[in-house]
């Protein structure tokens, strides 16, 4: 194992995408796994707190220390095995997005949900119920979890396989490698019906192991993962549409998210109806900000709308008609709709989508502020409200923003760039007040960046005190001594 404890050594290790900053003496690399159990009992011992680093592309502090000892698992990045029979893949937590992908790639498959992050690590996916962009056909992460491995905090190993340990009712039982049997009497968690990254999955009959998904490294350390991987498919139709007023954008997209979830009866089903598995937003500003390098985005445009659908060869010309006949009703740049059907088509739609944050990381860094960011997300009959109710805050602070992403899944990200403290304190006060929004409309505050450091107040007001004194007693069962993941969640 690496041990480091020299200040400048210690300094990368402090922060993360959140740009929040914490203190430590310490940064252990475990080598294998056997050293990170070994490091665990020995922190067990010492009675000493500890914090799992990852590629720190969190945006919300979660690998932020508070004075922990930091674990970072950078080199537990080896992908283990593939079963090419049952498409599972068995990978250590510091694998990366991108890793996977070039593997899965080989074999002509993929991991559907798609985080934009492909530095992220498995691992931190599978803390926080990683999202992205595919998620509104196949769902987060969570849905891909065959199997974990969990260190807890004695340094015991508990190994779960979906469909194998379910709660009976309220109450789950779990049996740790060592022979410890743990009895975890739970009290049940109501989360919004939305797409949610924010505190332990407890629900009746549960799976145990969607307890640990999500759990933001504060039950226990994710030392190996099975994932389900599927087929790509024959081809993938990308298109981008521009449209010339918000309510024929909004009007279209309620259109074909009712078209989708209606024809993606089955995930992983192929469809001849518009059947879309992503549905992403760009805003009059973002696409301002990409027009620099994108000339032939249209002038008068106050929207965008990527869409991509599964399809075979065979079906092709159905497919594009259905969509063209639709989208020429909702817009006059239907003929200005870009089309993506190869490989080469789609990675430019994929650079398209990653100069946003790229120029936006760019404003950022050209201020010198911290950007703030929201990740809510409200259940369909509110999304125009809330929209709307969005559009008139950012009106009112009058600052640089954009707002873009998930659509489909009403999961919208709104990020501000302050140029100056009054300016940071207006964004702040935006911020609180789009929280009180989403969390009066049902909605989540955290749809996939998870809770961290940053937003434990406003999970307390989702889901109540009583939600997080169930997250509390389930944490002293798996952690008696309390000296994981400390700040995170909860106090
Ligand atoms: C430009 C950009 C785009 C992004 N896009 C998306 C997106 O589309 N979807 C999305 O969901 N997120 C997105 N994120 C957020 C981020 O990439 C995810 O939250 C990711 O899951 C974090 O992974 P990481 O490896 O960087 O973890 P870290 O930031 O290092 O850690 C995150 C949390 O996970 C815990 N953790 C990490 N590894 C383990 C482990 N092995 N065991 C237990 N706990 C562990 C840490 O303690 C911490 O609490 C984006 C971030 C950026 C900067």
């Amino acid at each position: 194992m690496i041990i480091k404890t020299d200040k400048d050594t210690i300094e990368t290790y402090l922060t993360d995408a959140s740009n929040i900053k914490g203190s430590s003496s310490t940064v252990i690399i475990p080598e294998n796994k056997e050293e990170l159990i070994e490091i665990i009992k020995d922190l067990f011992n010492k009675n000493q707190n500890y914090i799992i680093s990852a590629a720190g592309t969190g945006l919300t502090g979660g690998k932020v220390p508070e004075f922990d000892v930091i674990i970072s698992i950078e080199k537990l990045n080896q992908i283990l095995d593939i079963d090419k029979q049952r498409n599972i893949v068995r990978v250590e937590p510091g694998v990366t997005l991108n890793q996977l992908e070039e593997l899965l790639s080989s074999y002509d498959l993929f991991l559907p949900p798609n985080p934009t992050e492909k530095n992220s690590t498995l691992g931190g996916n599978v803390a926080n119920n990683a999202s992205g962009s595919r998620s509104f056909k196949y769902g987060p992460i969570r849905n891909y979890v065959e199997g974990i491995e969990i260190i807890l905090g004695n340094g015991h190993i508990l190994k779960l396989q979906r469909g194998k340990v379910f709660a009976n009712g309220n109450n789950l039982n779990l049996k740790t490698e060592e022979n410890d049997s743990l009895k975890i009497e739970f009290q049940e968690i109501h989360t919004p019906k939305t797409k949610h990254s924010g505190g332990y999955f407890l629900k009746s009959d549960m799976d145990a192991i969607d307890l640990f998904i999500g759990s933001e490294g504060t039950l226990g350390v994710i030392s190996e993962i099975s994932l389900a991987v599927i087929k790509k498919p024959e081809k993938i139709l990308g298109l981008l549409i521009f449209f010339l007023s918000v309510d024929n954008l909004m009007d279209f997209t309620d259109l074909i998210r009712k078209n989708s979830i209606i024809n993606n009866k089955t995930s992983i089903e192929i469809n001849n109806e518009i059947a879309a598995r992503l549905i992403e937003f760009f805003d009059e500003n973002s696409l301002k900000l990409l027009r620099s390098k994108y000339h032939q985005i249209p002038e008068d445009s106050i929207g965008a709308i990527w869409i991509e659908q599964e399809y075979t060869e065979a079906n092709e010309n159905e497919i594009l008609e259905k969509w063209f006949e639709i989208i020429s009703k909702y817009t006059p740049f239907a003929d200005l709709t870009w089309v993506a059907t190869n490989e080469k088509e789609h990675s430019n739609f994929i650079d398209f989508r990653h100069q946003l944050p790229l120029t936006v990381n760019e404003i950022i860094s050209k201020n010198g502020m911290r950007k703030i960011g929201t990740d809510t997300a409200v259940p369909i009959h509110h999304f125009r409200e809330y929209f709307f109710y969005l559009k008139e805050a950012l009106k009112e602070i009058q600052m640089d923003f954009v707002i873009f992403g998930h659509i489909g899944d009403c999961h919208l990200h709104a990020n501000i760039f302050p140029k100056n403290n009054a300016e940071l304190q207006k964004a702040l006060d935006f911020y609180e007040k789009i929280m009180q929004k989403a969390i009066n409309l049902n909605g989540t505050v955290s749809a996939e960046h998870g809770i961290g450091k940053i937003k434990k107040k406003y999970l307390k007001q989702m889901i109540g005190e009583h939600g997080i004194t169930a997250m509390k007693k389930v944490k002293n069962i798996l952690d008696p001594k309390n000296l994981l993941g400390r700040g995170n969640l909860f106090d």
